[in-house]
């Protein structure tokens, strides 16, 4: 059943699963099809968390759709449907524009390991050592070094290297140089494995095929339905509390972010002393600025790269990609074949790493200037890239730290979750709390839309020992 807000739910249920991104989703999804009774609660009218799309004018903009690893056609295929697996498609040119080098790639090992030989001189030993030791990196054994280390290890001194290896990545998860170096070894290694995909329709039709699968496997969606607290009775999740009203369940899944989910739902009176400072003590990830350009119908532009990664930063440093001065930023172009069904419609979208400290807290007047600052430094970049592309351009928007804050609900509008130390809180979280799982983003590892749908899936297993039992 669809419910809306004012539905007073009384039934109980094995599993109520909190937010419907990724993660919640996917999770709800294997737990109604092993034939638990599931309730899906999204604070939102629609589902799919970041993973999200909105119109404006004539144009539909995607927000979170600018490519993931092919492992996602596998989870898809394996724990959706295979149409929707049928619809996810590789991107067909990857693009770096820096003062430092400038090429296109198919962004896979084996274009990487010939344009590291050929444009870098790295040789062809070192090259493959260094896919070497990412693939061999063991989740359990290498948290110690750091990527700084690693890439000091076979390209010392490389400035340019790091950029071309590293830069995607920060824009994938949000890591840095000082960041656990097997955080980035499993997300660079997914994306070599075959390229970069994405889901040819638009999110729209992806989220609502999900939307569909659900329902006829019966879980149960109540929109606009945000939970303020889970019900602990005991140290044993009981159900959670929507609008003052309670809903009862054996086990409850969040997929809001952590550090609210522990703090605040739960509550420290539930908690253990070392429990909340472990969860307290969780860095979370930055947040994303992004501006979306809509081509006015009947305009066409030629092809100019599918995700374009753009800097006039003479040299890479992942704090210099947060800056507000956003001297670095990525394009994904959404060609008509992106959206076959809307004929022939363009849009771009380009996206900046960014801090939530440089968005808060301003005057409404300082806020519209920024916006107005990050848009212009788009519509610049876009024009010097395409002489002309700007008189096509018939609608511009921005969004901020803020407005993903105030969309997913993450604390400071963290785009990524935490860092590495936020999946040990989340995966621990039902030992502390008994019936209380946690899947989203969190430990960089799993986010993303490969990362969230697959911790969806490895939680939704412990939720069924659980209930098992
Ligand atoms: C700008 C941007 C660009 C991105 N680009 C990419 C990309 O190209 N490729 C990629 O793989 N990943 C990308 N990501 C990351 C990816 O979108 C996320 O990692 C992933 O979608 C997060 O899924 P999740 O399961 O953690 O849930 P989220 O998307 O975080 O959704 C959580 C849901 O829970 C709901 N919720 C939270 N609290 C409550 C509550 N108390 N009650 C009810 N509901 C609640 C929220 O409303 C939300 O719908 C991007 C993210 C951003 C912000």
């Amino acid at each position: 059943m669809f419910y809306h807000c004012d539905t007073k739910v009384e039934k109980k249920y094995d599993v109520i699963v909190i937010g419907s991104g990724l993660a919640g989703m996917t999770a709800a999804n294997k737990l109604a099809r092993d034939g638990r009774s599931v309730l899906l609660l999204e604070a939102h009218a629609k589902l799919g968390g970041y993973a999200t799309w909105f119109h404006r004018q004539d144009h539909v903009f995607d927000v979170s759709l600018h490519g993931f690893p092919f492992g996602m056609k596998k989870t898809c295929k394996k724990y959706w449907s295979r149409e929707i697996a049928d619809s996810i498609v590789p991107l067909d040119e990857v693009r770096f524009i820096n003062p430092q080098f400038e090429l296109s790639t198919k962004y896979d090992k084996v274009d990487f390991i010939k344009i590291l030989n050929e444009k870098f001189g790295v040789t062809l030993e070192t090259a493959q050592s260094f896919f070497d030791e990412l693939e061999g990196m063991n989740f359990f054994d290498d948290r110690a070094i750091l990527n700084r280390d690693l890439f000091e290890k076979y390209f010392p001194g490389r400035n340019d290297i790091v950029r071309l290896l590293m830069e995607p990545i920060v824009y994938a998860n949000g890591s840095t140089l000082e960041d656990e170096a097997i955080t980035y070894g499993i997300v660079f290694s997914n994306f070599m494995s075959k390229g970069v995909y994405v889901y040819k329709g638009g999110t729209d039709q992806m989220i609502k095929k999900m939307q569909k699968i659900m329902l006829d496997n019966s879980v149960d969606i109540l929109v606009r339905a945000l939970v303020d607290k889970v019900i602990v009775e005991n140290g044993v999740v009981k159900g959670v509390i929507v609008d003052g009203h309670p809903i009862y369940s054996d086990a409850v899944l969040s997929n809001g972010n952590i550090k609210t989910t522990v703090l605040d739902m739960v509550g420290e009176n539930h908690l253990s002393e070392d429990f909340k400072k472990k969860t307290e003590g969780v860095r979370l990830n930055t947040s994303s600025c992004q501006v979306y350009m809509g081509i006015r119908k009947g305009e066409k532009i030629d092809f100019m790269g599918d995700l374009i990664f753009y800097s006039d930063s003479e040299k890479f440093s992942s704090d210099e990609l947060l800056s507000p001065e956003i001297h670095s930023q990525t394009f994904s172009v959404y060609y008509p074949d992106m959206r076959p069904h809307r004929g022939d419609r363009y849009t771009i979208v380009s996206s900046s790493n960014a801090r939530f400290e440089d968005w808060e807290n301003l005057t409404e007047d300082a806020y519209l200037d920024k916006k107005k600052f990050l848009e212009k430094r788009a519509l610049d970049v876009i024009e010097k890239l395409v002489p002309g592309i700007t008189e096509k351009i018939d609608f511009i928007e921005s969004a901020t730290p803020t407005t993903f804050k105030r969309y997913a609900h993450h604390q400071k509008g963290s785009s990524f979750g935490t860092k590495f130390e936020g999946l040990d809180v989340s995966m621990n979280l039902h030992k502390e709390v008994k019936g209380l799982f946690h899947a989203g983003s969190v430990g960089i590892i799993m986010s993303g839309w490969l990362g969230t749908a697959n911790y969806g899936i490895i939680q939704s297993h412990e939720i069924s020992n659980y209930l098992d039992k």
